[in-house]
């Protein structure tokens, strides 16, 4: 069941991807597969069907996964990081996707100064400006790049966004739009060590728009493990 949806996901971004219209056709994407509240039977079966990312939103859960999965995978934190985890999650995770403060990306620097790695981090982005969410807000992201640049310890890999959840799923692709834009204007700036090539957005409701509108990072739960069980 999770391999034929996980092939059902792959076989709708490569049809989302000849859709566009705006970005390169060419531009692949990786899936993430998100596997919180999913258990290490099911990370297994997914990983052993193709599967080479997956997402973690809380570092406990993270940490025990990591501790029994007998597979080699790429770790994602897609979800909000509190800054007495830094350690946790720079020893756990290839890639973090929510850097929205610098008082946030001091914390992960220094964890990574201690534990001797260049950790690589996107800046996640409240485009909506929703209360509910965390992100670092339009005004603030210009200064927050140039903070997290600035820092030997972490490399800015690109962007992440949460869209809302509109009732109309279409609602979402004017801020993919403008997360695309974002995105390729600091792709093509001068920086001190960010090497900006990921654009994280979409999830199972809304990854086929994400993809049309520029996301190179798709980070899908639902539709593949199907639905969480809390
Ligand atoms: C849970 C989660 C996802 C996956 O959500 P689905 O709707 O199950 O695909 C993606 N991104 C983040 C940040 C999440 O917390």
């Amino acid at each position: 069941m999770i391999a034929e949806r996980l092939h059902e996901v792959e076989a709708e971004i490569e049809r989302a991807r000849l859709r566009r219209v705006r970005v390169a056709k060419e531009a692949e994407v990786c899936l993430v597969a998100v596997t919180k509240n999913h258990d290490i039977a099911a990370m297994r079966e997914a990983i052993d069907a193709g599967v080479g990312h997956i997402g973690e939103n809380r570092i406990q859960e993270a940490k025990e996964k990591f501790e029994r999965l007998d597979r080699q995978v790429k770790w994602h934190l897609i979800g909000h990081l509190q800054t007495n985890k830094a350690k946790q999650a720079v020893r756990y995770f290839d890639l973090i996707h929510s850097i929205d403060s610098g008082h946030l990306a001091v914390a992960v620097n220094k964890a990574a100064e201690a534990l001797d790695k260049v950790q690589d981090v996107l800046v996640q982005v409240n485009l909506a400006e929703e209360e509910s969410k965390s992100g670092i807000r339009r005004d603030g992201l210009m200064e927050l790049l140039r903070t997290v640049d600035s820092m030997e310890h972490l490399r800015l890999c690109g962007l992440m966004l949460i869209a809302p959840n509109y009732a109309d799923v279409e609602e979402c692709r004017p801020l993919f739009r403008e997360m695309y834009e974002i995105f390729c204007k600091i792709k093509g700036m001068e920086w001190q060590r960010a090497n900006i090539e990921y654009l994280s957005m979409g999830m199972t409701h809304d990854y086929r728009i994400a993809v049309e509108e520029g996301a190179n990072i798709v980070r899908v739960g639902t539709g593949i493990f199907g639905q969480r069980q809390y």
